[in-house]
């Protein structure tokens, strides 16, 4: 019976699933922290999956929005990031601080700081309320030009700017961006273009292009503030309609694996294994139910 069922069906994971390393080494941080310290906070979400943040909390690590009282407590810096005022606040309030800030971010911050002081203006692509994009901004003097859509590139915005560096939010597009560039280049003088994507991002990119053409529908799995699952599915969806985006077996619905025998999964990089494991089981078991 069950040979049955396998040759009706396939399910193929896409390898780049899941959990990026610095999300990875954000998590593992978290948990030698709260082995080894009490009244621990986080300033916002850690990764940006709400699972994954409730298994923070379960170790005893507190979400907060704002570092009010002063004491001793250890403040966690997530995996995207924040400007220099938090760790200046944190320092000035008697946080001890644990950075698990990717070290994917801390270039791209890193980078912009480098060409400031070399009297570039600070260009960045990226969504301009994400964390790590606030990040970025937070770690210059001047203030950044957010270019998150292409209709943000005007001449009025960028008027005066003689000297630019560009750098990436690290989950962007990368054909989406290589657009932007190539309308920057024709306004501004001199431009330095840093393609900041990191490299899990690229890897889990090259899938999805490739996955919906050979999968009769895919499934996308991670939080709806995730940014890069937000990215890997308007790919896969621009390519093969059937594509559905959750992230928990609850949202998924019988209906969109009718007449479907191969499926594709695939998940962002702040997504934990269990959860694609019981994403995959419950498609087996409608597919079971017939
Ligand atoms: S997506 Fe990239 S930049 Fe973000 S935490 Fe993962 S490796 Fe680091």
């Amino acid at each position: 019976m069950l040979w049955k069922l396998k040759a009706m069906f396939k399910i193929k994971i896409a390898k780049s699933s899941g959990f990026c390393f610095g999300v990875k080494r954000a998590i593992q941080l978290a948990r030698d922290t709260a082995q080894r310290h009490k009244k621990i906070f986080m300033l916002g979400d850690i990764v940006h999956n709400p699972r994954v943040v409730n298994d923070i909390k379960k170790m005893g690590i507190r979400k907060i929005r704002r570092l009010v009282k002063n004491g001793k407590r250890v403040l966690i810096i997530p995996a995207h990031g924040a400007p220099e005022s938090v760790y200046h606040q944190a320092r000035r309030k008697n946080y001890r601080i644990i950075d698990a800030t990717c070290p994917m971010v801390k270039e791209i911050q890193a980078i912009a700081k480098r060409y400031e002081k070399r009297g570039y203006r600070i260009i960045i692509i990226g969504d301009a309320t994400h964390d790590e994009v606030i990040g970025i901004k937070g770690n210059v003097r001047t203030t950044p030009v957010v270019i998150s859509e292409k209709k943000d590139i005007t001449v009025n915005r960028l008027r005066g700017i003689d000297r630019a560096v560009v750098v990436v939010q690290s989950t962007q597009n990368l054909e989406y961006i290589d657009h932007i560039f190539k309308k920057l280049k024709k306004i501004i003088r001199k431009i330095k273009f840093f393609n900041t994507i990191c490299y899990p991002t690229r890897q889990k990119q090259k899938e999805i292009k490739l996955m919906p053409k050979i999968n009769d529908a895919m499934v996308v799995i991670g939080a709806k503030s995730s940014a890069n699952t937000k990215r890997l599915f308007e790919i896969s969806k621009s390519i093969n309609p059937n594509t559905f985006w959750v992230n928990s077996r609850n949202q998924l619905k019988k209906e969109w694996f009718i007449d479907k025998r191969r499926i594709g999964i695939t998940a962002g990089a702040s997504t934990p294994d269990y959860i694609i494991k019981e994403i995959k089981n419950q498609i087996k078991k409608f597919k079971a139910a017939g």
